[in-house]
């Protein structure tokens, strides 16, 4: 598969481009920081009487509202919330925009699940960073990047000397993602891939893992310390590992009585069951049932803080004994506090 690094993108495409990112939340406020580092100029859209739009003006950016932000703009990215996106779309962006505008998403949700439908006249990619917008903003500003994928839907750039491809590299290099790699993909494999891999391992399988772990201790009469460090704090140490080097690297780091133990106990925890429950999860991402889903839970909610099922977990989540011992152990550990990737005051 071929990887796409900063020699193979021209960056003065982008520059040569007027830019509106829509949203300034975890990755809107990394590409329109990232963007506008890289010569490019960036105007953030923003509702009126967002909370952002203070951010992104004390962060030295232009921001105007959608609508008018859209009317300006050659290619509009779209980083509102996936589930607000058709109605942003529909209400803001569609009626200001550009015959020959380039619409851009960082996910391929609402084009794959066709919630929204672009005119013929406009081009349609992605960029999409494989990591949280946070660690999009870090890297960048470390000299470094975050590996993104890139994708097109539609090419309608015919009587330009560059085509949405290029547009999309040229993007995804001021974005810092051509530091670490950019790969070439579908807005269908995309979508499905990356909702497989938070559902299934990175958001959803590591948390309920860490969850029982810590339960299955602390039932068993050893310490909710105890329990927080080992299953909980440790993750970072382990999967640090596994990033730098693979999992046999992560091997040789850990003592051999670990190394057995991993052998042995893996393949009782995470079973052939476990398998076929996650090719159930996958097939409800293919067939659009899982998007469905999702947007019927929001629909329920009139002021866009999440439906029912959402709300409910959150708060079970925010109770869980693991979240109450760990917000008391993290408040010791003084160098967690000195490198936050989040900190809500200013992204
Ligand atoms: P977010 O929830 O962090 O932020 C969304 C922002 O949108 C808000 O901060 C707000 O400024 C803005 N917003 C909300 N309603 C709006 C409206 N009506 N008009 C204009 N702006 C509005 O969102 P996010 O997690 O950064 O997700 C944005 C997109 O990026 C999604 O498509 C998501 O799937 C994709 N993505 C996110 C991540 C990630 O790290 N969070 C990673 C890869 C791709
Ligand atoms: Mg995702
Ligand atoms: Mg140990």
């Amino acid at each position: 598969m071929k990887i796409y690094y900063d020699d193979d993108a021209n960056i003065e495409i982008i520059q040569g481009m007027k830019v509106a990112i829509v949203g300034y939340g975890s990755q809107g406020h990394a590409h329109a920081n990232n963007l506008h580092e890289s010569g490019v100029d960036v105007t953030v859209a923003l509702r009126e009487g967002s909370s952002s739009w203070k951010k992104a003006e004390e962060a030295g950016l232009n921001v105007n509202t959608v609508s008018e932000a859209v009317k300006n703009s050659d290619l509009i990215m779209v980083l509102a919330p996936d589930e607000f996106q058709k109605d942003i779309y529909e209400s803001e962006v569609q009626p200001n925009l550009k015959p020959n505008a380039i619409l851009a998403f960082a996910h391929g949700f609402n084009i794959h699940f066709e919630k929204i439908i672009p005119a013929a006249s406009n081009s349609v990619i992605m960029i999409a960073p494989k990591g949280p917008g946070h660690t999009v903003r870090s890297t960048y500003v470390n000299g470094g990047g975050v590996p993104s994928l890139i994708a097109v839907y539609k090419d309608a750039l015919s009587d330009q000397e560059f085509s949405a491809r290029d547009v999309a590299l040229s993007y995804a290099k001021a974005n810092g993602g051509t530091r670490a790699g950019v790969l070439e993909t579908s807005f269908k494999e995309e979508t499905e891939t990356d909702l497989f891999g938070e559902q299934a391992v990175l958001c959803g399988g590591i948390t309920a893992l860490i969850k029982a772990g810590y339960e299955t201790l602390v039932e068993a009469g050893y310490s909710p310390e105890m329990a927080y460090f080992e299953c909980l704090h440790e993750t970072k140490l382990i999967t640090d590992l596994i990033q730098e080097g693979g999992i046999a690297n992560m091997h040789y780091s850990i003592s051999n009585t670990a190394e057995y133990g991993d052998y042995l106990s893996g393949p009782k925890v995470i079973t052939d069951k476990t398998k076929e429950a996650m090719k159930e999860i996958l097939e409800n991402i293919q067939s659009g049932n899982f998007a469905n889903e999702f947007l019927n839970d929001c629909r329920q909610s009139n002021d866009g803080s999440g439906g029912p099922f959402m709300k409910s977990n959150r708060e079970a989540t925010k109770t869980h004994p693991i979240e109450e011992v760990g917000r008391e152990l993290r408040s010791k550990m003084k160098f967690l506090n000195s490198q936050k990737l989040v900190d809500k005051e200013i992204n």
